[in-house]
């Protein structure tokens, strides 16, 4: 008989409660397989479970959100978010004018946005692949 009580489990990820545990902590398994590239077979790289008190769990939820604030900018917005940062003027120099101070931090704003997508997809991914036990 199983001692788990699952709360929700995915690909790679399986959260639970276990039944004798009286203080209500959380255990978190997290695997990670990869599809083999010489003998296609799916190998795991890494399983881990950690304990995660309940406290310590509810502050990390609330304080632990991913940054999405470029998600739906377009590469007008962060030209002109960037055209309105006061500190572009720090990194004004004879051989880095504004033009290309701008361009650069726009490029750099530019490759903060594709990560936070990313994520994102894989979010949105994770959640349809998802089951909620609560
Ligand atoms: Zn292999």
């Amino acid at each position: 008989m199983s001692t788990r009580s699952t709360i929700s489990h995915g690909p790679g990820f399986h959260l639970y409660h276990e039944l004798f545990d009286d203080d209500d902590n959380l255990y978190l398994r997290v695997d990670d397989n990869r599809v083999c590239e010489s003998c296609g077979a799916e190998h795991k790289r890494y399983s881990n479970t950690i304990v995660i008190p309940a406290h310590i769990w509810e502050v990390i939820r609330l304080t632990g959100a991913h940054d999405f604030s470029l998600l739906e900018k377009t590469d007008k917005d962060l030209f002109e978010m960037v055209e309105k940062d006061s500190e572009v003027d720090f990194w004004i120099t004879e051989e880095s004018p504004r033009e290309l101070v701008i361009q650069d931090r726009v490029d750099q704003l530019k490759g903060d946005r594709a990560k936070q997508r990313k994520i994102h997809d894989k979010i949105q991914l994770l959640n349809k692949e998802t089951k909620v036990y609560k």
